[in-house]
């Protein structure tokens, strides 16, 4: 210690002195959940490395100063110097007066260090082990390995986690999350199933996922499909229309249902007729584009063009007046006008057009299940020119 100079020890002492008043007041096992919200990195940023070293050796470790230690790492960690976060744990591993307790702890830190550094491997094998063997970290190191296999797409790791959460929980709040999300990770099974045309694995997914939340929308869609791809596309009509029937909302999902639909059925009087049931309910944009089109289809353009010009009237939208303009109702086909007025409202519907998460406020085009952001399930909403879709919570 005696080669640092007298003004970084001075910083460094001051940084660990008032994080040390700061955090021998907290509960022994919060060090790592409560460092967020404190400001005392700018006071640690500019300690170099060898100060930073000669002061942890120089720093017993014991129950006083654990959570110090602890509370260091967090921070570094959250500024983004995991090397440094990583260094404070292994620092603490190394010490053999740690209780077991203590030990448990410093090692589910050093996971989260290698977790956040994107060291997967090296995070999972500390957090396996810590569920095998650490009461303590048991409950926090499963929430890290659902996070893990989420990220990964390892949807039968993920289930296998979120039934060890729930095993021996009396916690109902718990257990219903995790229903949720077990749910979703079968429909990702199924959609991955019906991908590889394992209809009958996308089934018994479907299935499961019924099992952990009843009523479903996200399965009872992708059952809707199934009947489709399986080329039975009366029993999708009636699977769709039960589901419009029970909803509150249209979400997004149901509108390339309908256009799969379109494919085998257009022209058809049971594909008609869902449309306008859906139409009664859900006046969205889109069903009035799919309506038009199958108008167009079963009762010519004139008739088409009349129920699209009566629509108009009563909710103008850019996609409405697009198919007005292309269809020729509104003026002269040929006038060079109309495909810039069509690229322009084109425009218009790309950036007006966006699903928000609810939760974190992510934004963007396209329609996601869970939030690419935070990684909730559930949270996107859609929001259209007309009015607003959201998916339905409660399913
Ligand atoms: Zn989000």
């Amino acid at each position: 210690m005696s080669g640092i100079p007298l003004f970084l020890m001075l910083t460094t002492a001051i940084a660990i002195g008032w994080l040390l008043g700061r955090f021998q007041r907290l509960p022994n096992t919060s060090a790592s959940k409560n460092i967020a919200p404190y400001g005392a990195g700018f006071l640690v940023s500019d300690v170099p490395d060898h100060a930073l070293d000669s002061f942890l050796a120089a720093l017993d470790v014991n129950s006083d100063t654990l959570e110090t230690h602890l509370a260091l790492g967090a921070i570094y960690r959250q500024k983004g110097e995991i090397d440094r976060a990583i260094r404070i744990h292994e620092n603490l591993l190394a010490r053999s007066e740690l209780t077991k307790v203590q030990h448990d702890l410093s090692e589910f830190e050093l996971a989260t260090d290698y977790q956040k550094a994107g060291l997967i491997d090296r995070a999972e094998k500390y957090l396996q082990n810590l569920v095998e063997s650490s009461p303590v970290c048991r409950k926090p190191s499963l929430m890290s390995l659902l996070e893990i296999y989420q990220q990964s797409k390892e949807w039968h790791k993920a289930v296998n986690v979120a039934n060890l959460l729930t095993e021996d929980s009396s916690d109902r709040q718990l257990k219903k999350e995790m229903n949720r999300l077990r749910s979703h990770f079968y429909c990702e099974l199924a959609r991955i199933a019906i991908v590889e045309h394992d209809y009958l694995g996308a089934r018994r997914s479907l299935s499961r996922s019924e099992q952990y939340s009843a009523n479903h929308l996200r399965s009872e869609l992708l059952r809707v499909e199934l009947e489709l791809i399986l080329d039975r596309p009366n029993k999708a009509v009636s699977g769709l229309r039960k589901l419009i029937e029970k909803s509150t909302v249209f979400p997004d999902a149901m509108v390339s249902l309908l256009e799969q639909m379109s494919k085998s059925l257009g022209g058809k009087d049971e594909y008609r007729h869902l449309l306008d049931f859906i139409y009664e309910k859900f006046p969205a944009p889109d069903v009035v584009r799919l309506l038009f089109s199958e108008l167009s289809l079963s009762e010519g353009q004139s008739e088409a063009v009349r129920f699209l010009l009566d629509e108009l009237s009563q909710h103008p939208t850019s996609i409405g007046l697009k198919e007005a303009l292309v269809s020729g109702a509104y003026s002269d086909e040929s006038h060079p006008l109309v495909p810039i007025v069509s690229a322009l409202i084109s425009r218009e519907e790309q950036a007006g057009r966006l699903y928000r998460c609810g939760s974190c406020g992510f934004s963007g085009h396209k329609w996601h299940w869970q939030c690419p952001t935070c990684h909730r399930w559930d949270s996107m909403t859609y929001v259209s020119e007309s009015g607003f879709f959201g998916v339905d919570k409660a399913s």
